[in-house]
C-alpha cells in the first residue's frame, strides 16, 4: 500500500514509533528513523520488513528538541530516501510533578520534544507535500490532547497543543491531497508507561502487576493496554485511500478512557 513512498518517523526506536515504522516497512515503504537508545535493533527489526520488498530504511539522530538538527534530519531523509510523503510526528516525553514543583527545563524540553518538533517538521515537509498533491501527517497526541490528568500539565499542555496544531494544518491543506491527523491512545505499555508503572509500584508498596492493574482501573475501563500494533494499523488506515477525506481528527485509541 505504501510502496515507493517515504515516511519518517520521529522517536521511532521504541514503543509506538517503532511499532508504527515497522508496520510503515512491512507495507512497503521508505522508512527514515529517528531517536535514541537501541537504534541498531531498532534498525535491525525495521530493515528486515524492509527488506521483502527491497524498500530502503535510514536513520538520523537529531534530538527533536533541536530546529537546526530537526533541519538536517528532514534534508539528509530527503537526500537518502526521497522526500517525506508520511510524516509521524511521535517522539515525546513524560515528567509528573505538580505546576508549583514542575522543573523549568523539564517544562521547556516537553514543549519542545512533544509539540514545537512537530510544527518543524511540518513546516518542512508541507511544502513538497502539496506539490506532489499527497501527503499524511499523522501527529501522536494523547488521551491528554483532550482531557487532563493532574501532576502533567506540561505533558497536557503540549498534547492539547498539538491536537490543535493538527486542527489547523489539516484546514489549510484542505483541499489538498494532503491529510493530518492525530492520533490519541490511552495506556500503552512501552518504556514511557512503564516508568509510570514502576513509581506507583513503588508509591503503593504492590508489585509490577498489581501496579498496572491499579493504573489502568483508574483510568481506561477496557483494563486493557492498547498495543504498538494497535496504533499501527490506524496509522495505516490513516494513509489509506478510505481516509482521503479523514481530517484534522483526534482520534481515541483508549479503551473507553475519554468516553466517561
Ligand atoms: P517511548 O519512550 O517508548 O518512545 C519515545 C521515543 O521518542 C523513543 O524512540 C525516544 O528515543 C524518542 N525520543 C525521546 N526524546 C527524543 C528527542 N529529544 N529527540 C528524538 N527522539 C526522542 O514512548 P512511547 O510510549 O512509544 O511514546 C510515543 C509517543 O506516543 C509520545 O509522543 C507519547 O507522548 C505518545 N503517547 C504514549 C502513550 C503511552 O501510553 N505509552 C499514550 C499516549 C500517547
Amino acid at each position: 500500500m505504501l510502496q515507493g513512498r517515504v515516511a519518517l518517523v520521529t522517536g521511532s526506536t521504541s514503543g509506538i514509533g517503532l511499532g508504527i515504522a515497522t508496520a510503515m516497512a512491512r507495507h512497503g515503504a521508505h522508512v527514515m528513523l529517528n531517536g535514541f537508545g537501541d537504534v541498531d535493533a531498532a534498525l535491525a527489526q525495521v530493515r528486515a520488513e524492509a527488506a521483502t520488498h527491497g524498500s530502503k530504511v535510514g536513520y538520523h539522530g537529531a534530538d527533536m528538541s533541536k530546529p537546526a538538527e530537526i533541519e538536517a534530519m528532514m534534508a539528509a531523509c530527503e537526500a537518502q530516501l526521497g522526500a517525506v510523503d508520511v510524516l509521524v510526528n511521535n517522539a515525546g516525553i513524560q515528567y509528573v510533578a505538580n505546576v508549583e514543583d514542575f522543573p523549568v527545563e523539564r517544562w521547556d524540553a516537553i514543549i519542545a520534544i512533544n509539540l514545537s518538533s512537530a510544527f518543524h517538521t511540518m513546516r518542512l515537509a508541507l511544502p513538497g507535500m502539496k506539490r506532489r498533491n499527497w501527503g499524511r501527517v499523522i501527529n501522536l497526541a494523547s488521551v491528554h490532547g483532550l482531557v487532563a490528568s493532574a501532576a502533567k500539565s506540561a505533558y497536557v499542555a503540549a498534547k492539547h497543543g498539538i491536537v490543535g496544531l493538527t486542527k489547523a494544518a489539516a484546514l489549510e491543506n484542505a483541499t489538498t491531497g494532503v491529510t493530518v491527523n492525530a492520533i490519541c491512545p490511552g495506556w500503552v505499555l512501552t518504556p514511557l508507561v512503564q516508568k509510570q508503572v514502576d513509581a506507583r509500584a513503588a508509591k503503593d508498596g504492590v508489585d509490577d502487576e498489581e501496579a498496572k492493574r491499579r493504573l489502568l482501573a483508574e483510568k481506561q475501563p477496557s483494563l486493557q493496554f492498547t498495543t504498538p500494533d494497535q496504533l499501527a494499523g490506524l496509522a495505516l488506515f490513516l494513509c489509506s485511500p478510505a481516509a482521503d477525506n479523514v481530517r484534522g481528527v483526534a482520534w481515541s485509541v483508549d479503551g473507553g478512557w475519554i468516553a466517561q
